[in-house]
């Protein structure tokens, strides 16, 4: 737990804290909620300026984020959970509505050969604000990923790409992204492909949503895209067995902990809330916010640690499932305590906690099911891994 409470840790978040602050200062959460594009009215703000640089090494940032003595990237797992955690605190649906590499820049590291790197890095960091996608959903595979049905056919030197994919955050917006698609049978025959979304075949079209508008999930149709070699990932440096399924998984076990902090930070915003709206809440109400700021600040703990494991090379799927799963319970739990709290009326004379109630709803399904992380949390039981470190 050392490293998770170092100073330059503590420095980033202070950092971040004062771009959330602004966010709420401004009510901008519930201006996107209104209008998911409104983003592009507040491209100057620092929090888009961190969401831009989120995870880019050093290499390619002309102007990285600097905080007291320390420069940072947040490649490491801490410091981007540190980052994003405290940037949902502002709001979560702004922060998933930013430009930057959220999770498909997690990929092309990942998978990606120095060149292709070198090309998605440098665009994304360039000088005009880009949005990504990540995009592995499909109708029908969304738990069932492995089974996805997006098809890569040869074609001359190249390939043609087509099928379908939903749920995929800021597809409609974004200029570029990751695509997994099958080249062969079997889950190895799993490909991750880098997409322009101005390639002739590439339709994006917004998917209406009651909650977490700001993250823009989209559907995507894909009618025989050409593909290059050179855009799938890792095909020059990497074994098939290596390349598309393996850069899921490494990504999605990346960016677990990182959603964790997503919903702890929308957790944490909604106790303050209540906090602020019954300043001289005593009794057993009291005891109520309470113990759920406990559970809170007990699971952010537990995810310093996992993320801290996983930037030392121990990655623990059990464990990660084990943070997801509850940070997803509690940011319900805590939108239910509020409500009853703040009375049920509240839930509509209080836009702000009516926007955090739809909001944390979507906690449940991104990047993985409730269900799917028990699997990996059973998993983990029956080994006799899960309580070990
Ligand atoms: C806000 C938001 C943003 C998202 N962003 C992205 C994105 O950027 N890119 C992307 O690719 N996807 C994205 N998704 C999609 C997300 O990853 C899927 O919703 C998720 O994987 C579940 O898939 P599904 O919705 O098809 O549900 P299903 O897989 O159809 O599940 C339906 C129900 O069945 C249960 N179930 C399924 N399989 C099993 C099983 N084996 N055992 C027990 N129960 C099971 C599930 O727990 C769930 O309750 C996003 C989703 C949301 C809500």
């Amino acid at each position: 737990m050392a490293a998770a409470e170092s100073d330059r840790t503590t420095v980033l978040r202070g950092h971040v804290a004062e771009a959330a602050a602004e966010l709420r200062a401004r009510g901008l959460g519930l201006e996107l909620d209104q209008d998911p594009t409104a983003i592009d009215r507040w491209l100057d703000l620092r929090a888009v300026e961190l969401m831009r640089s989120c995870t880019i090494p050093l290499e390619y940032v002309d102007e990285p984020i600097v905080a007291g003595p320390y420069t940072y990237d947040m490649t490491s797992c801490l410091e981007h959970v540190v980052t994003i955690e405290e940037l949902s605190y502002g709001d979560t649906g702004f922060m998933l509505a930013c430009p930057g590499p959220l999770m498909s820049g997690v990929t092309v590291g990942a998978l990606g050969d120095t060149s292709q790197r070198k090309g998605y890095y440098e665009r994304v960091a360039g000088r005009e604000p880009t949005w990504t996608f990540f995009g592995l959903t499909e109708p029908r595979k969304g738990s069932a990923a492995t089974e996805l049905e997006a098809t890569l056919v040869p074609e001359g030197d190249g390939y043609r790409l087509s099928g379908t994919k939903r749920y995929v955050g800021n597809a409609a917006f974004a200029q570029l992204g990751v695509v997994f698609c099958r080249r062969a049978p079997g889950p190895l025959g799993i490909e991750a492909v880098l997409l322009d979304t101005d390639e002739p075949g590439f339709n994006a079209e917004p998917i209406p949503t009651v909650g977490l508008r700001g993250a823009r999930i989209s559907h995507i149709t894909l009618d025989d895209v050409r593909v290059e070699p050179e855009q799938i990932l890792g095909f020059k440096t990497l074994k098939s067995t290596r390349r598309g399924l393996v850069g899921a998984i490494r990504t999605l076990q990346r960016f677990r902990p990182v959603l964790t902090g997503t919903a702890l930070g929308l957790a944490r915003a909604v106790l303050d809330h209540v906090q602020e709206q019954r300043p001289g809440i005593t009794g057993t109400d009291r005891l109520r916010l309470e113990e759920l700021r406990d559970r809170v600040a007990a699971v952010r703990q537990r995810n310093y640690q996992v993320a801290s494991a996983i930037d030392a090379g121990r990655v623990r799927a059990d464990h990660i499932a084990g943070v997801k799963t509850r940070a997803a319970e509690l940011a319900e739990g805590c939108t239910l305590l509020a409500a009853d709290l703040l009375g049920p009326g509240s839930l509509v004379t209080d836009p702000w906690l009516n926007k955090a109630y739809r909001d944390a709803r979507a906690f449940e399904f991104m990047e993985g099911t409730g269900h799917i992380q028990r699997l990996a949390v059973f998993q983990g039981v029956y080994k006799g891994t899960f309580l070990k470190d």
